[in-house]
């Protein structure tokens, strides 16, 4: 079997990857092999502005400015709706926060995001004493519903296989590549935490931190904008909202954990004060980097060999931009950015 490309998983990365494959009318095979969780129960949150500091997400509008009308795509080639419209809204802890949030809103970048007004209504069942400021241009991908509409897409195109790549059964020429009865002229590998287990790309300094969400159902909490306060607040509809998220630099299980549950229900109580229950949890683990860039690039002796991969806590508005990247380095020979190129590290 001949394909130009093979690509090594399904996430977010992936999918964004094959994307730029099609349109391009490459020809490739997918291997995807469950082993990791990231973009199955990821919040899906997409937002240009850092909350916490009132400062714009690097390249915020180049990337949400590929990324919307890339979802809005898919959504009309998969029929099904998955992008979530609403806006944020930051609960400011004194009068300095919003102060700074005034100032922030006439910045250059985030003018174009940030409401600079203060919302000062009290919102029935939330904690908060200082208001509200309100960014624009932001929601929710449903991620999970993405993923798995996107692989069966490719199961209908037969262009996936539900098996773990092996990556010592690969053989890589300066002519071509092999790997069992496939022959093809470039792999790329977007392994999220999988990363760990290739022979090739295991020493870039992935700084994986796991990250766990409750879904919870609040009878009389009646809001349709993501709420961030102590942590976030997705709505999901019909009184359900997601929760999250936490930061665990230690466990490298994907597996939901008492001690997450306890840290998220501990923080729910600074943000609510009205009854409710947990419906469901979730973990993953993000695949962040230690300079909080992604990491894009072939490999220093095997220019066969590419990575997309390290899209830490962003990566439904990065993996547009870093899939076209990627591909244009490799089909375009268009040189990467060196923020994100991983011949910063070789
Ligand atoms: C709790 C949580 C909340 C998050 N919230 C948000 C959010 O609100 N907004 C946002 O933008 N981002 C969020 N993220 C981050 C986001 O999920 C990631 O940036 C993104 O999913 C990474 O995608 P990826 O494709 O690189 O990796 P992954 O999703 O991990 O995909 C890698 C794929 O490769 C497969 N694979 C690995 N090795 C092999 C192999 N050898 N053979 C075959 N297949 C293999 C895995 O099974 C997996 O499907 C969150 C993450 C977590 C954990």
């Amino acid at each position: 079997m001949k394909v130009d490309y093979i690509i090594v998983g399904l996430g977010l990365a992936g999918l964004a990857f094959a994307e730029e494959l099609i349109q391009a009318k490459k020809t490739f095979l997918v291997f995807e092999d469950a082993s990791q969780t990231s973009s199955l129960v990821a919040g899906g949150v997409y937002n240009p502005v850092v909350l916490r500091k009132f400062t714009a997400v690097w390249k915020a509008a180049e990337q949400l400015d590929l990324a919307i009308p890339f979802y809005e795509r898919l959504e009309q080639k998969l029929n099904i709706k998955f992008d979530e419209k609403f806006v944020i809204k930051r609960a400011f802890k004194s009068v300095e926060e919003q102060n700074n949030w005034f100032a922030a809103s006439d910045n250059l970048v985030l003018k174009r995001f940030l409401n600079p007004a203060i919302e000062n209504k009290k919102v029935p069942g939330v904690i908060g004493d200082f208001g509200f400021g309100t960014v624009n241009e932001t929601g929710r991908i449903d991620t999970l519903k993405l993923v798995k509409a996107y692989r069966n897409f490719l199961m209908d195109e037969k262009c996936i296989r539900f098996e773990k790549f092996e990556h010592l059964k690969l053989k890589v020429s300066a002519e071509k590549i092999t790997y069992k009865e496939i022959e093809c002229k470039q792999v790329v590998f977007c392994e999220g935490f999988g990363i760990k287990g290739n022979p090739f790309f295991k020493d870039l300094p992935l700084e994986e931190a796991k990250g766990e969400l409750l879904t919870i159902h609040a009878p009389e909490l009646n809001i349709d904008f993501l709420l961030k306060s102590a942590l976030f607040l997705i709505p999901l509809g019909d009184n359900r909202y997601k929760v999250g998220a936490t930061f665990n630099h230690v466990d490298k299980t994907a597996t939901p954990s008492e001690k997450g549950k306890l840290e998220l229900v501990d923080k729910l109580k600074k943000v609510i004060n009205v009854p409710y229950e947990i419906i469901d949890q979730t973990a993953g683990i993000r695949p962040t980097t230690n300079d909080r860039r992604p990491f894009i690039g072939q490999h220093k002796e095997h220019n066969r060999l590419a990575v997309l991969n390290g899209l830490g806590t962003r990566g439904v508005m990065l993996a547009p931009t870093m899939a076209r990247n990627l591909f244009n380095c490799i089909e375009k020979d268009i040189a990467l950015d060196l923020e994100i190129d991983i011949k910063r590290f070789q």
